[in-house]
Order: structure tokens, then C-alpha cells, then sequence
């Protein structure tokens, strides 16, 4: 357990750690922690910051919140709430152009390789985009599964898929809205990180134009289409044809 008393290394991890105060409470950001990354057969230096929304219920000011986060992190059982977090690469605060991508989690595609989405493939991708460009962020979005519907319900809209509905019946047959997320989060975050505009990796017109709405320094936009198969094509074609996903480059 942390003592009260200032110790070296408690202070070491205060400066690590910035907060962020908005309407509903603050955002703890911290980082930057090195990480190196296998990309390819080769070792890719990224910097990896994670953050953590916490309600001010107490009223407490910005520092005062940052002790008792630290104090409490021991309790707070954060493994239940899984955190959402950043990489950068290069000089991300300044330099003239960045790419970002803000990548939903995504259970099945990024961690097991799924075939039924893209996902996996758009990770691995847009970290090469961005390390070959010299300078980007990827944001890997926690709360953002299955579209917004959490990883148990994406279970069950699989299997709904398997009945013959598209990925939008199936959310909508759950009673979800099709698209559930917010960047209101990861934009308080890219904000913190840089202040100049960037381009953003997407296919998703929505995700564009959800960020410019919410005040992100977007100033255009790449796609990144690929890893086509018989598995997601008609989850590919689905995204196309109801979530208006731009055709841009899809090779059909
Ligand atoms: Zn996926």
C-alpha cells in the first residue's frame, strides 16, 4: 500500500499522471510508458497511455482526486471495468501531420483472429499506416464492443446472424440502436495529446463525422479496406450498404 508521505517514486507517478476535468467528472491519462511492439518481423517503439473516467461525486479538486485514485486503486477492482487506452508514434503533439484511428475493441477479431469481422486486420493495419508514416495515435476503445453492445450480446447477434439477420437487424431484433458508441472520451484524450488537426483512418463516415461534431481537430480521412474473405464479406457489404461505410477502395 501507497503511504501518505511523498516518496520518490509515488511523486514519479504523479507526474505520469494528468487529469482532465469536464462536466461529468475528471479523466486520469496515464503515460507515456514505452512499448515496443512486434510489427512484421520487426520492433516497432510506440508510447502507450491508458485513462480512467472518474465521477467527482466528492467535489474534490483536480489533485486531490489524483491522491485518492492512487490511494484506492488497490480496491477500485479496475479489472472489472476494462480501460480503454492510446498508442502514439513519433512526435505526436507537433508534428505537421498525424494519422489516428479510433479502434473499437473487438474480442473475437483483434484477440483471436476472427475471420467474421476485419477488425484484427484494421488493428495490425492502421499501426503500420501510422509507423510508416512517422506519426499517428491508435485509441482502442474499451467500452466499445460490438458496436456498443458489449462482447455477451455480440454472442448473441452472432448467432442471429447465423438465423439469416444482417449485423444491423440483429443489434435492432436485441433492442440495441445500431451504432451505440460515444467519442466523447477519446476525444477529451486526443485533445490532451494535440491540439493540431489530424486524418483519420476510417471507412466509417459516421465515425467522422461523430468526431468533427464533437469538437475533434479532424481535418480528413483515409480508408483502410482489405482482408476480404468468404466469412465477412456479407458483414463487409452490410457496413456498405446500411451503415453508409464508404466503397472507397473495396475491390468489388
Ligand atoms: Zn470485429
Amino acid at each position: 500500500m501507497i503511504e501518505a508521505t511523498e516518496q520518490p517514486s509515488l511523486i514519479a507517478l504523479k507526474k505520469k499522471i494528468n487529469g482532465i476535468s469536464h462536466d461529468s467528472g475528471h479523466t486520469f491519462i496515464v503515460g507515456p510508458i514505452k512499448l515496443p511492439v512486434q510489427l512484421d518481423g520487426e520492433t516497432v517503439n510506440f508510447n502507450w497511455y491508458s485513462w480512467l473516467e472518474v465521477e467527482n461525486s466528492l467535489d474534490l479538486p483536480l489533485e486531490e482526486q489524483k491522491d485518492l485514485l492512487i490511494k484506492s486503486l488497490a480496491t477500485a477492482n479496475l479489472a472489472n471495468s476494462q480501460q480503454s487506452s492510446v498508442l502514439t508514434y513519433g512526435d505526436f503533439e507537433t508534428s505537421e501531420e498525424a494519422l489516428i484511428r479510433m479502434h473499437s475493441i473487438c474480442h473475437t477479431g483483434d484477440i483471436f483472429g476472427s475471420k467474421r469481422c476485419d477488425c484484427g486486420f484494421q488493428l495490425k493495419n492502421s499501426m503500420k499506416m501510422i509507423s510508416e508514416h512517422g506519426s499517428g495515435a491508435i485509441f482502442y476503445l474499451a467500452n466499445h464492443e460490438g458496436r456498443g453492445i458489449g462482447l455477451f450480446s455480440k454472442a448473441m447477434a452472432y448467432l442471429l446472424q447465423e438465423e439469416g439477420l444482417d449485423t444491423v437487424e440483429a443489434n435492432e431484433y436485441l433492442g440495441f440502436e445500431d451504432d451505440s458508441r460515444n467519442y466523447d472520451e477519446p476525444i477529451r484524450v486526443l485533445k490532451f495529446l494535440r491540439e493540431l488537426p489530424v486524418t483519420l483512418i476510417t471507412n466509417n463516415p459516421n465515425k467522422l463525422e461523430a468526431l468533427k461534431k464533437s469538437g475533434a481537430n479532424v481535418s480528413g480521412r483515409v480508408s483502410l479496406w482489405g482482408d476480404i474473405s468468404m466469412y465477412n464479406k456479407h458483414y463487409l457489404e452490410t457496413k456498405m450498404e446500411k451503415a453508409g461505410h464508404f466503397r472507397g477502395g473495396y475491390p468489388i
